[in-house]
């Protein structure tokens, strides 16, 4: 699943509410460093783990309610998460226009 399809998938999901997500995360055991690069380094590595994670959606939710400003979260960079957030805080705005 690309970026862009995973951020409309967002849109529409809810993520699982149970809070034990990180008992099925697929980076159980991965080097954390790897999901917080260096700024300019490549994020290829850590989004190809999020790509198969089945929590992927929770990851994004906890990050996001958390003001996450660092790291891959739900296989998204910070800026991509930025633009989650400025979409949602738009469609709130329509909904309440
Ligand atoms: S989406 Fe990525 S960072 Fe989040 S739990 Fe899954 S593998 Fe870990």
């Amino acid at each position: 699943m690309q970026v862009q399809d995973f951020i409309e998938m967002v849109k529409t999901q809810r993520a699982d509410p149970s809070g034990r997500w990180q008992e099925r995360a697929n980076c159980l055991g991965v080097d954390p460093d790897l999901f917080f690069p260096e700024r300019g380094a490549s994020t290829r590595e850590a989004k190809g783990v999020c790509k198969g994670c089945e929590v992927r959606l929770e990851c994004l939710e906890y990050a996001l309610a958390h003001g996450e400003k660092f790291g891959i979260w739900g296989g998204l960079s910070e800026r991509e998460r930025r633009r989650v957030r400025r979409e949602r805080a738009m469609a709130r705005r329509l909904a309440t226009a």
